[in-house]
């Protein structure tokens, strides 16, 4: 049988990137290993990557996952934008993220990241009544019940479909505001999270498909008095894996950059990070022990243990995790050389 490869990329819609892709048929013997899938093209006219008469953009694959939609030997294919001239097209930050890695691919980073996100069905939020408000945020985190809990049958599905992809999800759970959920992938370095949570991306908007659903990462879906959408990434280097000197250096080191990471943690922070919603203001960096209300928090287990990991709660949901991963190692690291 022929093999089904979907090549799936970052294209360059302003201000938050979508995600495209389409399918490639191989022949039935051809091998799906990474450095032999070919390279293709695409119609960058139609992606805000390139003029009409300039249209030809290249992808490149990267990463390679099981394509546990279609099955059998069929493949997701994450794939890099590069130009004719195979150099990294001005949409693709997955090159810079790569050559940060591997410049800090010594201390060993590893990210968890935790995406939120919120199920949409005829125009407002699945659980949302027709024209009107649900009951208050209270009881739909982590909830259980027809009343309190809409949309499972989906986030199951995409657990599954996560699972036997290969990708590295770490949980799910529903969250504060009816119709939002979360997932994490990791721990993992800075490129394989990335490339993985962004195909985790692609397969919950492919699988709610099926259900009629449409998800966002949409950071603030419903104004007013409900929980935005973020992704809190959690890092760390083996030597905060080790001690807790560098969890607090790393801590310190966010400090000095704050407002260019703020900056680049996805568009529309500033209507997130309002100070309220467990969220920290945008334009105050703070770090503390189990605070859910700072920038940065460091799990009370970790303060107990003296090592592990700290959470940086900033990043939007919409975020690109090749920019956030790569700013936090740059940022980190670079401070521990
Ligand atoms: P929260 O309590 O904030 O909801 P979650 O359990 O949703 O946290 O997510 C925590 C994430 O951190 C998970 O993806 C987990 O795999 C990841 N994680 C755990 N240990 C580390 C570590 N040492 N470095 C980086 N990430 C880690
Ligand atoms: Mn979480
Ligand atoms: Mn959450
Ligand atoms: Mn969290």
């Amino acid at each position: 049988m022929a093999i089904k490869a979907e090549y799936i990329w970052i294209d360059g819609t302003e201000p938050t990137a979508r995600l495209r892709s389409k399918t490639k048929v191989l022949a039935d013997d051809a091998s799906t290993a990474v450095a032999d899938l070919p390279i293709w093209g695409f119609d960058g006219s139609s992606t805000n990557q390139a003029p009409g008469d300039n249209s030809d953009c290249v992808l490149k694959p990267v990463a390679v996952f099981a394509d546990p939609i279609r099955g059998g030997d069929d493949v997701l294919v994450m794939c890099e934008v590069l130009l004719i001239d195979m150099t990294p097209h001005p949409t693709n930050h997955r090159a810079a993220c790569a050559a940060v890695a591997e410049k800090f691919a010594s201390m060993e980073p590893l990210f968890g990241i935790e995406q939120e996100y919120t199920f949409f069905q005829d125009g407002r939020p699945l659980g949302f009544p027709v024209g009107g408000f649900p009951a208050p945020q209270g009881f739909y985190y982590c909830g259980v019940g027809a009343d309190e809990v809409f949309g499972r049958e989906v986030v199951e599905a995409h657990m599954e479909a996560c699972l036997e992809a290969g990708i590295g999800i770490s949980g799910i759970n529903a969250e504060v505001m009816p119709g939002q959920w979360e997932f994490q992938v990791g721990p993992l370095g800075p490129l394989e999270v990335s490339d993985q949570l962004w195909v985790s991306r692609w397969l919950l908007y492919r699988i709610a498909e099926e259900f009629g659903i449409s998800a966002t990462v949409e950071p603030k879906p419903v104004k007013g008095d409900w929980n935005g959408a973020g992704a809190h990434t959690n890092f760390s280097t083996k030597a905060m894996r080790e001690g807790y000197d560098p969890i607090i250096a790393a801590c310190e080191a966010l400090g000095t950059k704050a407002d260019e990471h703020v900056a680049n943690y996805g568009h529309g922070i500033e209507d997130r990070l309002t100070g309220s919603h467990e969220t920290a203001p945008w334009t105050e960096y703070s770090y503390g022990v189990s605070n859910r209300g700072a920038s940065v928090r460091i799990p009370w287990q970790v303060a107990q243990d003296k090592k592990g990991y700290i959470e940086d709660r900033r990043p939007n949901a919409n975020m690109d995790p090749y920019t956030v991963t790569r700013l936090i190692v740059d940022t980190v690291c670079s401070a521990a050389l």
